[in-house]
């Protein structure tokens, strides 16, 4: 089955679609950039989804639910939020279909069933969740309020690609309200930290952390906190975003408080959201052109055991002993699939397995049973070892640790081959069209330098990082000064 995967060497963005769906990710549906997500993809959404969730709670946070069509009316009230979504916004303007006259077994809208005011399907849930939160803010008691959900959003996108960029996606959306500025802010990076040590803690992806430039700004923030990750192609993905809104939404909404002294206060607010496009950027920072790779931590299944057996009476002898291992690595909490299944061949699930990215594969044989020994084969490396039986259940343990934190080293590794500081704009392009990957150069920080920047190399300021030093140097286009360096990339 794997052999039929393109290289990528090749031609990664086919490579990409194909292993998304042969891997049995997701597929295209019959609605232009919707997708259908599958068992074995919504697997591993459900676990980023679990310990994302856990780590929300862990720092305050509760889950609430908000409705998925916004009036426009509250829509356009926050101005800069409206007009950055409205090229985006499906809108929902009829509530009946009727039989059409003109064409017998066919549907139309119903003319008199037209909407009195019309409904956006929600791209982002700031405008709804800030009018309700309006009606439960009053004093400063009632802050900080730290609500997250859980939901499907819609943006019209043009160019869509399955989990990086779709028209309609899963994620989770943080909305807090706080009395001061500084908490905002605190709250906001918080979040960010949070998404930073998600994804390199589980996905095993190495990410930076930074804040966006003005043009690449959530509309409606004042600042945005992102996560910024670097694919094998050398191409950036924005992995996470973290926003600041000022008192932007609490002023549109009317949302205030009183405060200790009595005094009516507009409300300080953030927003945080990753999405299903997280599965895109693990499968580009991992998978080779044999199939998936999967860090341990977020695999559906962490090992799995294949009998290799003639007849009956040897697959009963060693289904026996597996019986063993498999309670013994589920004490553990170890995801074991015992694949005995007799419709294919040891081989065939091999390579099922192999395209799946289970990260440990263990084979056991009639001749396992009587050395007492037993075949581990590891996805990362794809290198095999020969274990002896009693030992299995710690090995096996401390092998999946050993896989997570290879992936995570492999993937910095690249991210580090693949980031060049340069000083002059001729180093700046010729790093991009030789290596990619991110350009670490001065910035004037103009929007017109870096809108220029982009028509030229297609590159874009992914982020100006946190932990960036500070340094004197002239910005790579227009030689103005500038203290300190930012990230540029082609990015997702
Ligand atoms: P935003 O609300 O625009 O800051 O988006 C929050 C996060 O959702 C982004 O950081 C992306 O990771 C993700 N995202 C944005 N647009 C899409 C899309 N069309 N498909 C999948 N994920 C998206």
């Amino acid at each position: 089955m794997s052999k039929n995967l393109t290289k990528r060497e090749i031609d990664y963005s086919k490579w990409y679609n194909e292993l998304v769906v042969k891997a049995d990710l997701a597929e295209n549906s019959a609605v232009r950039g919707c997708m259908v997500i599958k068992p074995y993809g919504y697997a591993i959404w459900e676990k980023m989804q679990a310990q994302l969730d856990k780590m929300f709670k862990e720092t305050g946070h509760e889950n609430a639910y908000f409705p998925l069509f916004v009036p426009k009316s509250l829509f356009e009230a926050e101005e800069k939020n409206a007009e950055g979504f409205a090229k985006e916004c499906a809108v929902v303007t009829h509530y009946r279909l009727q039989n059409d006259p003109d064409n017998p077994g066919k549907l139309r809208v119903d003319p008199t069933a037209k909407l009195e005011e019309e409904l956006v399907v929600r791209p982002t849930s700031e405008a709804i969740i800030w009018n309700t939160y309006r009606g439960w803010i009053q004093s400063y008691r009632d802050l900080p309020l730290l609500i997250n959900q859980w939901a499907n959003v819609v943006r019209w996108e043009m160019r869509t690609r399955l989990f990086l960029r779709t028209a309609e996606f899963l994620w989770q959306e943080g909305h807090t309200a706080h009395a001061t500025k500084s908490e905002a802010i605190t709250e906001a990076m918080l979040m960010q930290k949070v998404y930073a040590e998600f994804a390199e803690g589980f996905m095993a992806m190495p990410v930076i952390k930074g804040s966006k430039s003005e043009s690449e700004r959530f509309a409606g923030a004042d600042e945005t906190f992102t996560i910024e990750a670097l694919m094998q192609d050398g191409k950036a993905l924005q992995a996470g975003t973290s926003h600041f809104l000022g008192q932007n939404f609490a002023k549109a909404f009317d949302v205030k408080y009183t405060s200790k002294e009595g005094k009516q206060e507009y409300v300080w607010a953030t927003s945080w959201g990753v999405s299903t496009r997280l599965i895109g950027g693990l499968i580009m920072t991992h998978s080779d052109d044999f199939g998936l790779v999967l860090p341990p931590k977020l695999a559906p299944i962490q090992v799995v055991i294949v009998p290799i057996y003639k007849g009956d009476d040897q697959l009963e002898a060693i289904s026996e002993r597996v019986e063993v291992f498999v309670k013994g690595l589920r004490a553990k909490g170890i995801s074991v699939k015992y694949d005995d299944r007799d419709t294919f061949r040891p081989g065939a699930k091999f390579a099922e397995y192999e395209l799946k990215g289970v990260p440990i594969r263990i084979a056991i044989g009639s001749r396992d049973l009587e050395n007492n020994t037993i075949e581990v084969a590891r996805r990362d490396t794809l290198e095999k070892e020969t274990v002896s039986q009693d030992a299995i259940v710690d090995y096996v343990s401390v092998l999946l640790d050993k896989i997570q934190t290879n992936l995570f080293d492999r993937a910095v590794e690249y991210r580090n081959e693949h980031t060049t500081e340069v000083d002059t704009f001729e180093e700046f392009k010729q790093a991009l069209e030789t290596k990619g990957g991110f350009v670490s150069a001065h910035w004037d920080g103009t929007a017109e330098t870096e809108e220029k920047i982009k028509e030229l190399t297609k590159a874009t300021i992914r982020c100006i990082p946190l932990d960036g030093k500070i340094e004197e140097g002239k910005c790579v286009f227009s030689g103005q000064k500038s203290s300190q360096r930012v990230l540029f990339a082609k990015a997702y």
